[in-house]
C-alpha cells in the first residue's frame, strides 16, 4: 500500500468501514510510514475533540431568557427617553432666557466698566516702536 491510498482509505478506517484486509494492510503502511501515522493521530486527535464538543450539553432556555432581557432593556430604555411634556416647553424656554440675560449682563458690564469718554487714545509714537527688538527671545534663553 502507498500513501495515497492510505491517506484515500483513512475516512473510511476511521469509522471503520473498512474490509478486514484493507485494514491490515492499512495498519502495515502506519507502523512503517511516519507521514501517515502521523496523519492519522491527528484524525484521533480531531474524533476526541468533536467528541467531547458533543458531550456537552446546551442550556435550552438561554435563547429565551437572552431574548427575555432584551425585550426587558428595550422596555427600560423605551420609558426612559420619554421626555416629559412641561420640559419639552421649559427647556428651549429656560435656554432663550438665559441666553438674553446673559447678553444683556455682558453690554450692561462692558457700558459701565469703560465708559467711551474716558477711553484714552494710544499715543502715536507707541506705534512705530518695534516690540521685536525690545523683547529679544534671547533675554529668555538665558534663564
Ligand atoms: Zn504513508
Amino acid at each position: 500500500m502507498n500513501c495515497q491510498l492510505c491517506q484515500k482509505e483513512s475516512d473510511a478506517y476511521h469509522s471503520g468501514n473498512l474490509s478486514e484486509g484493507l485494514r491490515m494492510q492499512v495498519e502495515m503502511h502506519l507502523e512503517h510510514c511516519r507521514d501517515c501515522s502521523e496523519s492519522f493521530q491527528l484524525w484521533a486527535i480531531a474524533d476526541v475533540v468533536m467528541e467531547a464538543e458533543k458531550a456537552v450539553k446546551s442550556n435550552p432556555f438561554l435563547v429565551t431568557r437572552i431574548m427575555a432581557g432584551i425585550e426587558e432593556m428595550e422596555h427600560e430604555g423605551a420609558t426612559r427617553l420619554r421626555i416629559p411634556a412641561y420640559q419639552k416647553v421649559l427647556k428651549p424656554i429656560l435656554i432663550s432666557a438665559s441666553l438674553a440675560a446673559a447678553i444683556f449682563i455682558g453690554v450692561f458690564v462692558g457700558s459701565t466698566y469703560l465708559p467711551t469718554g474716558t477711553v484714552q487714545r494710544i499715543p502715536v509714537e507707541l506705534s512705530y516702536m518695534n516690540d521685536a527688538a525690545l523683547e529679544s527671545v534671547d533675554l529668555y534663553s538665558q534663564l
